[in-house]
């Protein structure tokens, strides 16, 4: 069996073992030069943290790990399809590549499909099933938020 294959056979094992503890069945691990750096599983029933995804789980374990925010040269291996906000936080961690073995066509039958939010997002902000909305307020007499943020930056350089 290849690494990919091996990877993936084990984030499904964690996906397995997550679902019997009664947990959603997911799992997910994360490599980097070949060793297994972090895994994680759904946690969002054990904890009410809607933003407990294996793949948030184990990227929250692999930065505290490696003592930085940015996971270039990391892959994940996913049970599943990532969601839309795994694989936003991903791409924000710098992480290199992702495979999963199960599909949201896979999992659309049993509810387990994000392909609805992946079209809803596509859409513009307007056409959105969620009311999005730009306000341009700034703070009166202040320095601007981001230009201060810029110039404080800078000085520490
Ligand atoms: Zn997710």
């Amino acid at each position: 069996m290849d690494n990919e294959s091996h990877f993936l056979c084990e984030a499904i094992a964690l996906a397995h073992k997550n679902s019997q503890n009664g947990g959603r069945p997911f799992g997910a691990l994360i490599v980097k030069n070949g060793e297994i750096v972090s895994t994680g599983v759904n946690e969002i029933i054990a904890t009410n943290d809607p933003t407990a995804h294996a793949e948030m789980t184990a990227i929250r374990l692999a930065s505290r790990k490696l003592k930085s925010p940015n996971l270039q040269g990391c892959t994940v291996y996913a049970s599943g399809h990532p969601c839309p906000m795994c694989m936003a936080a991903m791409r924000l961690a710098g992480v290199s590549a992702v495979s999963y073995a199960y599909s949201n066509d896979d999992g659309a039958p049993f509810g387990l499909s994000t392909a609805a939010i992946y079209e809803d997002l596509a859409k513009p902000f307007a056409e959105q099933s969620m009311t999005i909305r730009y306000v341009r307020i700034r703070l009166e007499g202040q320095p601007d938020l981001y230009a201060d943020w810029k110039r404080s930056q800078d000085e520490r350089l």
